[in-house]
């Protein structure tokens, strides 16, 4: 079978459509001539089983997956080096920022006004206080979380306060604040200091 024929034919021999005595004849004629044959296999979309890669090249190819490698390393190491810098730094900042503060760290102040019992924390000027409290009813539990260092724009040496007012109450059921240092447990009720506790 000529060449010619052979690749006229080829199309529908890869769909499958030529006769059996057709197709044996390409067969035959595809072993025997390389170029058909890759022609065919082109039109065939096949993948020649032997792809000519030099040692060389494949050096080269296993030289470029270990750079990769090395570098998604690398990207990963200073990902996982960034984050615990930065969880080194949080555990270091947090106890300190976040320590409970001592008794003798602020300044507190307390008494009535007319009908009204006060308690007042004040920080030394350029300190903010921080505090959480929960009340029911008339007592109040307040928590001196930290007094903190302000730095940077903030330094204007003002020093901030934390303050609550509340109604007298009666000496059954009286206005009570109980406000805790790291040191010290402290109540107040009626604007009176009635208990002070070591801790
Ligand atoms: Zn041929």
């Amino acid at each position: 079978m000529k060449c010619e024929i052979v690749r006229d034919l080829l199309p529908l021999y890869v769909d499958g459509l030529t006769s059996e005595v057709t197709s044996k004849e390409i067969d035959r004629h595809l072993k025997s001539c390389k170029e058909c044959r890759m022609y065919y296999q082109e039109m065939a979309g096949e993948i020649p089983d032997t792809v000519p890669i030099s040692e060389e090249e494949l050096r080269d190819v296993e030289l470029l997956r270990k750079i990769r490698r090395k570098n998604r390393w690398r990207v990963i190491g200073l990902l996982a080096g960034g984050f615990l810098t930065a969880a080194g730094i949080f555990c270091l900042m947090f106890p300190l920022s976040f320590r409970q503060v001592r008794y003798d760290e602020v300044k507190i102040d307390y008494g009535v006004r007319g009908n009204t019992a006060y308690c007042s924390l004040e920080t030394k000027p350029g300190y903010e206080i921080c505090v959480s409290g929960e009340s029911r009813e008339n007592t109040m539990d307040i928590k001196i979380l930290s007094v903190r260092k302000l730095g940077g724009y903030a330094k204007d040496n003002k020093a901030d306060k934390a303050e609550w007012e509340n109604v007298i109450g009666t000496d059954e059921d009286p206005c009570r604040w109980r406000i805790e240092f790291r040191d010290k447990v402290i109540v107040i009720e009626n604007g009176q200091l009635v208990e002070e506790k070591n801790l």
